[in-house]
């Protein structure tokens, strides 16, 4: 199935295309660790990670890399706030981040970097641009020199003259030695209480645009098929990766970039700065997760606007409710193990649930239409509601319910009903777990734990041993 998406580079949709046949690289921008993730840092995750999973499911191999920036002026800033380690607000926030992906049902990246592990890595490509005139040091700060890289402006379609005239008039304080007020940094030196690196220029930290050009070449090679992240970073973050990367491998970057519109609160961009912003826990505690993360995928195309309100959250809780009652029933009706003949109603309702399938599959292949996927698998429900009887036979059933739960995995929710746990296996996971512990096979206690907690069971370790209560 030929795959349509739109490219920021071109302004258009294109055919993808990729470098290495049945094999897709991609690079999604990851947050600053500072504090909790909002539900606008969500939109990328849930929307790039729904992107992964249609192109796993049409039989990908996807390396997904995504980074954390966890050396930034912020969270040095949080950090002397509360007097520690800028390492400990990043870990921190990093703990928090994944939690809150898993929450969402984000797949674990292929991998995370995160900058402070990738110092030597970035001081080799910035000496490398050094070496081929791309950059220049003054006083222990590296810069791009950005006229040097002719294609500049090619992705934000930014004319370099005109970013100069605006330039002009708003100097940064301390970088008035630049060549060229265009000239952005690769590399600044330490400040007192800052956490710094040694490098050929002295002792300091990398720029942040740096650090993604290096991620992406170490973790997915120096060209890779999609760019990602919000709209916010096409100016100047990545059309700074793109001049950064280019100038030191000599070759197009990245094919297709991909970037999603903001998530709005009362038709404003929902951000951590301005303070008009909701944690994704804070949602949490309304709302399950899972609706979230429908409310993205149904309330607008990925590259629009999205306001976020109660009545669209409303929306899509009961939305995802009617699919997973329909399942459920489905499930309950497959469970009878029914042999019937199947009518000629019942092929029908068949036929039509392959062409939905189809239909869905279309949606998602025009750049990731997302809310007409969903609109597709409404249909389903409706179908099966009225085409499926009691008596039907299970195979019918069976087939029908692995269709919708399918597709709803594409979008990354499962609607699988799930079983309540029995006290005896409740009881026998305990007793192994108690095993696993003894032996030291701390791993396995640990998934152990986990298993249980996802059917809401929690443990407590007491005197009289191990108690445990449903959630
Ligand atoms: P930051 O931590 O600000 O660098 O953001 C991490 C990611 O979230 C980037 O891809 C941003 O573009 C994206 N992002 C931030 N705010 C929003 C928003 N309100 N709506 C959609 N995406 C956002
Ligand atoms: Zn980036």
């Amino acid at each position: 199935m030929e795959m349509q998406l739109y490219n920021t580079l071109t302004r258009k949709k294109e055919v993808f295309k990729p470098i290495e046949e049945g094999k897709v690289r991609m690079y999604v921008c990851g947050p600053t660790v500072y504090n909790y993730i909002h539900i606008g840092n969500a939109r990328p995750m849930i929307v790039f990670d729904t992107v992964r999973r249609f192109f796993e499911y049409k039989g990908y191999e996807v390396n997904y890399v995504s980074n954390f920036t966890d050396v930034d002026d912020k969270i040095i800033k949080k950090a002397n706030e509360e007097g520690v380690s800028a390492k400990e607000i990043s870990e921190r926030y990093i703990q928090a981040v994944l939690e809150d992906m898993q929450g969402l049902n984000i797949k674990p990246a292929t991998k995370n970097p995160k900058a402070t592990e990738e110092i030597d890595e970035m001081l080799s490509m910035i000496s490398n641009l050094i070496e081929k005139g791309y950059a220049y040091e003054k006083n222990g700060t590296v810069y791009f020199r950005t006229r040097s890289f002719k294609e500049y402006g090619k992705l934000s379609k930014k004319n370099i003259d005109d970013l100069e005239a605006g330039h002009r008039t708003i100097q940064v304080v301390g970088e008035d030695e630049k060549e060229d007020p265009l000239d952005f940094v690769l590399w600044k030196p330490k400040k007192d209480g800052e956490p710094f690196w040694e490098s050929p220029w002295g002792n300091g930290r990398p720029g942040w645009h740096i650090e993604c050009s290096v991620m992406s070449k170490k973790y997915l090679g120096e060209q890779i098929d999609i760019h990602a992240g919000g709209e916010d970073l096409i100016f100047p973050h990545h059309e700074n990766e793109i001049a950064q990367s280019e100038a030191a491998n000599g070759k197009e970057f990245a094919h297709y970039w991909m970037h999603n519109g903001f998530l709005n609160i009362n038709n404003e961009k929902m951000s951590k700065s301005k303070g008009n912003f909701f944690t994704v826990r804070d949602i949490g505690k309304q709302y399950a997760y899972d609706v979230l993360r429908f409310f993205m995928l149904s309330g607008a195309h990925y590259r629009m606007p999205l306001n976020f309100s109660q009545d669209l959250m409303e929306a899509a809780k009961s939305g995802l409710e009617r699919i997973k009652v329909a399942v459920e029933r489905l499930d309950d009706i497959a469970q009878k193990k029914n042999n019937a003949t199947i009518t000629e109603a019942e092929k029908q309702v068949e036929t039509e649930l392959k062409a939905l399938q189809d239909k869905f599959d279309a949606s998602m292949a025009d750049d990731f239409n997302t809310a007409d996927a969903i609109s597709a698998v409404f249909e389903m429900v409706k179908l099966v509601n009225v085409g499926i009887r009691e008596t039907s036979d299970y195979t019918l059933v069976e087939d029908a319910k692995k269709r919708i739960v399918l597709l709803m995995d594409v979008l990354g929710i499962s609607v699988e009903p799930v079983k309540e746990m029995l006290d005896t296996e409740i009881e026998q996971l305990i007793e192994e777990r108690q095993l696993a512990r003894k032996n030291k096979d701390f791993q396995r206690a640990d998934e152990i734990r986990d298993i249980l907690l996802d059917k809401g069971i929690v443990l407590k370790d007491t005197r009289e041993g191990v108690k445990w209560t449903r959630a």
